[in-house]
């Protein structure tokens, strides 16, 4: 089984509501993915404000100094680290021991996060659930290293990736 993010199957969660389809993400995983939405889990609605981390990196958050803010100012740090842990627990008792999640995201993005100024400025990091899951041992990909997540599952990959 493999932890994915409920956006890239096709699920309404992402801030403004709008689908973004990944038919062959859906293809691959759809029969051992385990969708989950940590934003949504932490208990943020659906639209909500877009949000960045500022001051860090989702590790940073975790440990401080770092925030997750939205764009109108406000902390929702806590919806961000809640949602991380409830995503986590469900991946862990399903089996999961790799993820596949949205690039950039403050909370999913791997490898690469927006900077905080909310000017589409990008800085090194993960999100704050890549992060945790980091933490606890998982391996993580982007929806851009499909193929290669496949390989850590050891299956074949069927369809243009
Ligand atoms: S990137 Fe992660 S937190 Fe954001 S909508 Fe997708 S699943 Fe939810």
């Amino acid at each position: 089984m493999v932890l994915v993010s409920s956006c890239l199957m096709g699920f309404p969660c992402r801030y403004n509501g709008v689908i973004k389809n990944h038919p062959e993400l859906a293809d691959a995983l759809g029969r051992v993915a385990v969708p989950v939405c940590p934003e949504v889990l932490g208990g943020l609605g659906i639209p909500r404000p877009p949000s960045e981390i500022l001051g860090g990196t989702g590790a940073q958050v975790r440990v401080g100094p770092a925030r997750v803010v939205n764009i109108l100012g406000e902390d929702v740090t806590r919806a961000y680290l809640s949602g991380a842990q409830i995503a986590l627990s469900i991946g862990m008792q399903a089996g999961c021991r790799v993820a596949v999640l949205k690039a950039r995201s403050p909370a999913c993005g791997i490898g690469a996060i927006y900077d905080g100024s909310f000017t589409g400025t990008l800085r090194t990091g993960d999100g704050v659930f890549a992060a945790l899951l980091r933490a606890h041992g998982f391996k993580v990909y982007t929806e851009d290293e499909l193929e290669e997540a496949l390989l850590s599952l050891d299956c074949q990959v069927t369809g243009a990736v």
